[in-house]
Parts: structure tokens; sequence; C-alpha cells
């Protein structure tokens, strides 16, 4: 499959890890939009949040019990935000589902 989040799990793109398990993997963005900025993912191809159902969405509970031990791993001692862009008018320019997770400096209010 033609995925670049796919190709970094798979090794053949490297990436700057930060947490790997059997299930998620989590890494630093390549463009950082704050000073700590990090990716997490789930190692099966789920396209975006549109794409999570009862089956398939026990990885994302996952993620999401993981997050606080990835923030600080990371750097992160202050609070951080996470978010995920779903489809085009959310922007979103990677096509397999991803956590950004953003922090290590005071990030603004308002998003727009
Ligand atoms: P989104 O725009 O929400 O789909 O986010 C995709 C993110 O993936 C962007 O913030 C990119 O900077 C990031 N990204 C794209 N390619 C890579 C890569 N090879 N390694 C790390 N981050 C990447």
């Amino acid at each position: 499959m033609d995925c670049i989040f796919c190709k970094i799990i798979a090794g053949e793109i490297p990436s700057s890890k930060v947490y790997e398990d059997d299930k998620i993997l989590a890494f630093r963005d390549i463009n950082p939009e704050a000073k700590v900025h990090v990716l997490v993912i789930p190692k099966t191809h789920i396209p975006s949040m549109d794409a999570v159902t009862e089956e398939n969405s026990a990885v994302v509970a996952h993620i999401f019990t993981k997050i606080p031990a990835i923030a600080k791993e990371a750097g992160i001692t202050n609070g951080y935000r996470v978010l995920s862009n779903c489809g085009p008018d959310a922007a979103q320019s990677v096509p397999h589902l991803h956590f950004h997770i953003l922090g290590g400096e005071q990030l603004p209010a308002h998003l727009v």
C-alpha cells in the first residue's frame, strides 16, 4: 500500500521514534508546529477518524491510554493538545489515522 505512515511502520522510511509497541507507533513530526510535536498512529491502516468502527476502535482507546506517557517521554511537562484532522476541510494530508500531540510551549488558546 502506498501509505507514507505504513512505510514508516515498516521501517522503509526513517522516523524519530518516541514510543512503539505491537499496536501503535509515536514519532516526531517532520514539520513541527510546536516545540514538541509528536504523531501517534495505529499500526493497522485506518484512513481517518471517519473509518473508526466498533471493530477497530480498540487501538484508538489504546492510543489514548498511552498518550500521557508518550507526551512525557517527548519532553512535555506542562500540558499538551491532542488533535486529529479528518478530511479535506480539516486539511488532513496523510490518509492514515494519526493524533497530533502538541506542547513544549504555550499554545494559542484557540486554533482559528
Ligand atoms: P495532517 O495534516 O493532520 O494529515 O498531518 C500529517 C502530518 O504528518 C503533518 O504534520 C506532516 O508534517 C507529517 N509528516 C508527513 N510526513 C512525515 C514523515 N515522513 N515523518 C514525520 N512526519 C511526517
